[in-house]
């Protein structure tokens, strides 16, 4: 056994770690450092990150300036936790929020810190719209990903994840997102229909919840004409508009919400992955004032407002959202980046690989999962680290760094171009 163990450093993981675990699989070495977008592992081979913690790391690995602020701070024996006391870390950050990201947008919000996770305040979300409205149902869209805890289980589209429910699921209705039905079907004029007719049988929601552009389901862009009609139809019927931006927000898209581009004024904005700026657990529900009606601690949790990842969220505001730079960045690495993959697509053998996504958030649509498992696997062989999405996992998603320089950018694409060859 201690044999098996020292000749295998993956062993620990197969043997002591639950079944569910996951990326270790896709993956199977074991990382030990990072820095930007590469990642090392053990045996110091490096590996190109265009995963990014799903995510995560919009700022890369290990931002040394996040990161020096992080020092700073438990060096100052600075409040690591305070479940929601008042802390100088949480106003800093507030107030560094309200400036550099609400005011220029002539938002006007409370700030709701829910448990770390995604799914904690996708749960905070749709709870607050339930008891602000009074209705019970929400709409959610086919293909949508918001997380495996119930409430946000039972507005999550995919199948793999709803059968671990293990009860059934409640509360929610699904309607096609946009494109569902191909062509020029505009399925917002279904929905429109449905909630207008008295007896479609679809009860009014409390909340339509959408992603802009689907991470886990796929990466399906929505269009601003799309966007723009739902939300006109949650304004005639008194329905509340919540964008969960966990993954597509904090710059992937371009600008800091994935929204701006459809000058959407969303009820409730749902914030988590990279909004501590360097991978520490952090979520933020943005809500309009007037749905402010909670009553003291009525939505808990120990881990509200993780003081550390506010520092670093804070660190990360000042940096890259108090000019266009990083926006610009993204506009620019997102061509180049949606070029190269059509180029790729195109240049391959199946012509049925296409691509699709918005800003730095795009994915090669390889049709089946077992062809895109292939390259996927054949690029990690080769250093790059991307991953699957989709209905059958048939979608490789990019999500690099959007501080990745061009020639880190280059080596990845080079590396999935010959993958894409080698396979297709
Ligand atoms: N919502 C979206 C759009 C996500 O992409 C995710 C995770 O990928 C979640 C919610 C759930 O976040 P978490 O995994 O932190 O619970």
């Amino acid at each position: 056994m201690r044999q098996e163990s020292s000749s295998n450093s993956l062993f620990a993981f197969q043997t002591l770690e639950s079944n569910v675990r996951s990326y270790s699989r896709s993956f199977p070495v074991v990382f030990r450092k990072a820095a930007g977008a590469i990642l090392e592992d053990e045996n110091g081979r490096e590996f190109i990150d265009f995963l990014s913690g799903s995510g995560v790391l919009n700022y890369g690995h290990n931002d040394s300036d996040l990161l020096n602020e992080a020092m700073r701070y438990l060096k100052s024996n600075g409040i690591i936790h305070g479940l929601d006391m008042a802390t100088s870390a949480k106003r800093e950050f507030m107030e560094c929020f309200d400036a550099a990201i609400l005011q220029p947008r002539g938002l006007t919000c409370k700030f709701q810190f829910p448990g770390p996770t995604g799914a904690n305040a996708v749960e905070a979300a749709l709870k607050l719209a339930r008891k602000a409205t009074g209705r019970h149902s929400i709409i959610s869209f086919t293909n949508s990903f918001h997380g495996v805890s119930l409430g946000a289980l039972a507005v999550t589209g995919n199948r793999y994840y709803r059968d671990a429910a293990g009860l059934p699921l409640a509360g929610a209705v699904f309607m096609p997102y946009d494109e569902y039905w191909g062509g020029d079907n505009d399925t917002s004029e279904y929905l429109d229909k449905v909630l207008a007719d008295a007896s479609s049988g679809v009860d009014l929601p409390a909340a339509i919840i959408l992603e802009t552009v689907q991470g886990e389901g796929g990466i399906n862009p929505a269009s601003k004409s799309w966007l723009q009609s739902i939300e006109r139809l949650c304004r005639r019927n008194g329905i509340l508009l919540i964008v969960d931006d966990i993954q597509a927000g904090c710059g992937r898209t371009g600008n800091f919400f994935s929204f701006d581009f459809a000058d959407l004024s969303p009820d409730i904005i749902v914030l988590s992955k990279s909004l501590s700026g360097c991978g520490l657990p952090l979520s933020l529900l943005l809500l309009k004032p007037e749905l402010d009606v909670w009553r003291p601690g009525e939505h808990n949790g120990t881990f509200r407002g993780n003081n550390l990842a506010l520092v670093t969220g804070t660190a990360a505001l000042r940096k890259y959202w108090t000019n266009e730079k990083l926006s610009k960045a993204v506009a620019e690495i997102g061509r180049i980046l949606s070029e190269c993959l059509r180029q790729v697509a195109q240049s391959s053998r199946n012509h049925s690989l296409s691509v699709r996504g918005r800003g730095m958030m795009l994915g090669l649509d390889c049709s089946t999962g077992e062809l895109a498992e292939k390259i996927v696997r054949k690029a990690f062989e080769d250093g790059l680290v991307v991953e699957r999405c989709g209905a059958e996992d048939q979608v490789i998603k990019f999500l690099p760094p959007l501080t990745i320089d061009r020639h880190t950018l280059r080596r990845g694409l080079d590396i999935l171009e010959s993958s894409v060859h080698a396979i297709v």
